[in-house]
C-alpha cells in the first residue's frame, strides 16, 4: 500500500509489495526509506482531507488492514463551553470502522485524549478530542463510512443497502442502514412560489387532511392534519413567497387561500387558480 512512496532503487523486491500475508509498515519501511517518508506517504494516502491526524502504522493480514492513528493537536475545545484545554484527564483506544479497502476491511486504532475541560463552572468536567471530518462522538464508524451507508441507504433503502454493503465488504444491518438515513440534515429546499392544495384521506370518509405541494418542483411541502380554512390561511400566513395558490372547488380551499392573502398585505396578495 504505501511501497508506491518509495523510488525503486531503495526497493529490494522488485515488485515494490510485501510477499507475506501479514505486514507492519513500519518494519517494511526500513526496506524502503526512512519510516518519516512512508508514514507521511500513508497520511496522505489513507486521509487526504483530514488535517490534525498521523498514521503511527498499517499492519495488513488477510482480511483486514488496521491503521494505528493519533490526533496531531496540542488540545481539545470543550463542546459545552469552548474553552480550549490541553490538561490530559485520559486517554483511551477506539477503533471505528472505516471504508473497505481492496476488499478487506479496515479499522482505525485510535487512541483519543480525554481532556480536562478548563472552565471552573462547565457543566462538561472532561471531554474527548475528535478528529473534524473522521470522528464523532459514540460514533461506531469513520464519517465517510457513514456517508457512504447513508447513500446506499437513500439509493437502495434498508435491505438491499445492507445487501450491497456486504458485497463491498461493510458488515451492516438493514436497521442501522436506515438509522444513517434518518440522521441525514434535511436538505435545503426554496421557499415555493407556486403552491398546490388537495385533500387525502386519513380515514376514508370521516377524517380528511390537506396535502401542499410545490407544483414548480412536484415535490410535497406539507401535511395539514385537517381540511379546514384557518389551517390553510395560518400556513399561508407564514410563508410570504407563495405568489400563486392551485386548488380545486372545494370551499374551504378558496376560503383558506383568501384568508390567507388578506393576513399579509404589504407582501402583496395571492392569485389563485381552479
Ligand atoms: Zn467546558
Amino acid at each position: 500500500m504505501c511501497a508506491t512512496g518509495s523510488s525503486p532503487r531503495r526497493r529490494s523486491n522488485p515488485s515494490g509489495w510485501p510477499t507475506s500475508t501479514s505486514t507492519s509498515w513500519p518494519a517494511a519501511a526500513v526496506k524502503f526509506g526512512s519510516v518519516e517518508e512512508v508514514v507521511l506517504r500513508l497520511k496522505e494516502l489513507l486521509f487526504p482531507s483530514i488535517a490534525n491526524v498521523a498514521v503511527l502504522s498499517v499492519d495488513v493480514n488477510i482480511a483486514i488492514v488496521r491503521v494505528d492513528v493519533q490526533c496531531t493537536t496540542a488540545g481539545a475545545a470543550c463542546p459545552e463551553c469552548g474553552a480550549w484545554s490541553t490538561r490530559v484527564h485520559s486517554s483511551y483506544l477506539r477503533l471505528p470502522a472505516d471504508v473497505p479497502s481492496a476488499g478487506r476491511r479496515v479499522v482505525l486504532q485510535l487512541r483519543v485524549r480525554r481532556f480536562r475541560c478548563p472552565t471552573t463552572l462547565c457543566p462538561r468536567r472532561t471531554l474527548v478530542e475528535q478528529i473534524s471530518g473522521l470522528t464523532r462522538r459514540h460514533g461506531q464508524r469513520t464519517e465517510r463510512l457513514r456517508s457512504t451507508l447513508a447513500a446506499l441507504g437513500l439509493a437502495l433503502a434498508g435491505r438491499a443497502g445492507a445487501r450491497l454493503a456486504a458485497v463491498l465488504g461493510v458488515s451492516v444491518s438493514r436497521s442501522t442502514v436506515l438509522r444513517l438515513v434518518n440522521a441525514l440534515p434535511e436538505p435545503e429546499v426554496p421557499a415555493p412560489r407556486v403552491v398546490g392544495v388537495d385533500e387525502y384521506a386519513i380515514r376514508k370518509g370521516r377524517h380528511y387532511g390537506t396535502a401542499l405541494v410545490d407544483v414548480e418542483t412536484r415535490r410535497p411541502i406539507d401535511l395539514l392534519p385537517d381540511r379546514k380554512a384557518s389551517s390553510l390561511a395560518a400556513w399561508l400566513a407564514r410563508r410570504p413567497d407563495v405568489e400563486v395558490v392551485c386548488r380545486d372547488r372545494a370551499p374551504f380551499f378558496a376560503e383558506g387561500a383568501a384568508a390567507g392573502a388578506r393576513s399579509r398585505p404589504r407582501t402583496g396578495g395571492i392569485s389563485g387558480t381552479t
